[in-house]
């Protein structure tokens, strides 16, 4: 039935199987062990002889539902869930990435992402090197005989640019490189793996696929589309040989997931489950609602600049436009000219919430040059895009009546 459902049906139905009882629900499996009858059929599952669970570290029933899911949402041949988007990405960089080997990255980057690519992997002999993603000169430029892998947001988060994807994946592709794409921002719903050529699609799993904020996750999906039976990944060859197209996931799931152990919590995979269900929803209205509050802040005397891919006279428009269908996002950015006007302005909202998180469905805003990138040079400040005025909104999902009343309450106090 999977094949023949549409986005919107898959995201309540994919995956999902009867639970006990008839339960509609999929069950919470609060187990972090799984037992055999018999020696045999232990050795089986361990051997990969016959299919079973063993320990929830390494899979989960509730979790595997939830991954089902997530990889008929992305075009994905599997999917991994992980402890938090920053789990996901790790774990998928070093399933590919060995010591001496380049990541090139764009460099409008997640805060977290850029530190664990500059900072973390840097000391293991995994070296990041940041490019422009828009300059699709600079990317080619950028390759060279130790890349093993292209990395880009969707929406660069915070500083909001759109790279050409499909492009990327051209060039990704040309050059021999897998594609790993972070769609946190755009969410399968704006745009899947599939349609945008990404061969690997990460999501936090925290933000609009939760909805709710109430738990921290994410996923690695594997298109399956990446041949990995090439010399510059000779640690590849036994999975390609044995799992074929699966061969990044069951290399991801079998090693360096089970080995790092940042595996998703049962609770948190059923939150998710559940949460999903109304994303096509959730998203249409936080987009709805964005482009509301960028118009509204557009022409208002004390705002000095927007930042919203929806608005026509946005650099971003025309490539937003073409990639995801006339949808922009949830995420808009704005400056009032200093930091203590920013200050202020968060100070005199009511309902926004002021804190580090995007996604959910209230509206969430945060100054981050104080705070997310506040150990951040002034020069890599710079490269995200991330000014001393700047505020972040995560456009929620309340009436976007409300919404721009608050901002503008704040704003006519300034
Ligand atoms: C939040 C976020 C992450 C990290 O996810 P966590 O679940 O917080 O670990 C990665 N990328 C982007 C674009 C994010 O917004």
């Amino acid at each position: 039935m999977e094949k023949t459902l549409r986005f919107d049906s898959l995201l309540v139905h994919g995956g999902l199987e009867a639970g006990p009882a008839g339960a509609t629900s999929v069950p919470i499996v609060q187990s972090s062990s799984f037992a055999y009858k018999s020696a045999e059929e232990l050795e089986d599952v361990f051997r990969g002889r016959a299919v079973g669970q063993v320990y929830t570290r390494i899979g989960n029933p509730t979790t595997e539902s939830l991954e089902r899911r997530l990889a008929l949402l992305d075009g994905g041949v599997a999917a991994i869930a992980t402890a938090s988007g920053m789990a996901a990405i790790t774990t998928a960089v070093l399933t590919i990435l060995r010591a001496g080997d380049e990541i090139l990255s764009s460099s409008s980057l997640f805060g977290g992402t850029f530190s664990l690519f500059r900072d973390t992997l840097s000391n293991y002999g995994i070296t990041a090197r940041f490019v422009n993603p828009l300059d699709l000169e600079a990317v080619r430029a950028g390759v060279n005989e130790r890349t093993r892998l292209l990395f880009v947001e969707t929406i660069g988060n915070p500083k909001l640019d759109v790279p050409d994807i499909p492009a990327l994946a051209a060039i990704a592709h040309e050059a021999g490189l897998p594609l790993m794409v972070d769609a946190t921002v755009t969410t399968p719903y704006l745009a899947n793996g599939a349609a945008l050529g990404a061969d690997i699609v990460i999501h936090s799993t925290s933000k609009y696929i939760n909805g709710s904020g109430t738990s921290i996750g994410g996923v690695i999906i594997d298109r399956g589309s990446f041949d990995w039976d090439s010399p510059a990944f000779p640690h590849f060859e036994q999975f390609h040989k044995k799992y074929r197209a699966f061969a990044f996931s069951a290399r991801a799931r079998k090693l360096v997931h089970k080995d790092v152990g940042a595996c998703a919590a049962p609770m948190n995979s059923f939150l998710l489950t559940e949460g999903i269900q109304t994303l096509a929803l959730r998203m249409d209205r936080h987009c709805e609602n964005a482009l509301k509050l960028a118009r509204f802040l557009s022409n208002h005397n004390k705002v000095s600049w927007v930042n919203y891919p929806g608005l026509e006279d946005s650099p971003q428009h025309e490539v937003a436009s073409r990639l995801y269908g006339g949808r922009y996002g949830g995420l808009l950015t704005f400056g009032t000219g200093d930091k203590a006007s920013a200050f202020r302005v968060i100070n005199g909202l009511r309902l926004a919430k002021n804190l580090a998180n995007i996604g959910d469905a209230k509206t969430l805003v945060i100054h981050p040059a104080s705070t997310i990138c506040c150990d951040y040079s002034p020069e890599e400040k710079g490269l995200m895009g991330v000014t001393e005025d700047l505020i972040r909104v995560s456009v929620g999902i309340e009436d976007g009546e409300d919404i721009v009343e608050d901002f503008k309450r704040a704003l006519d106090g300034l």
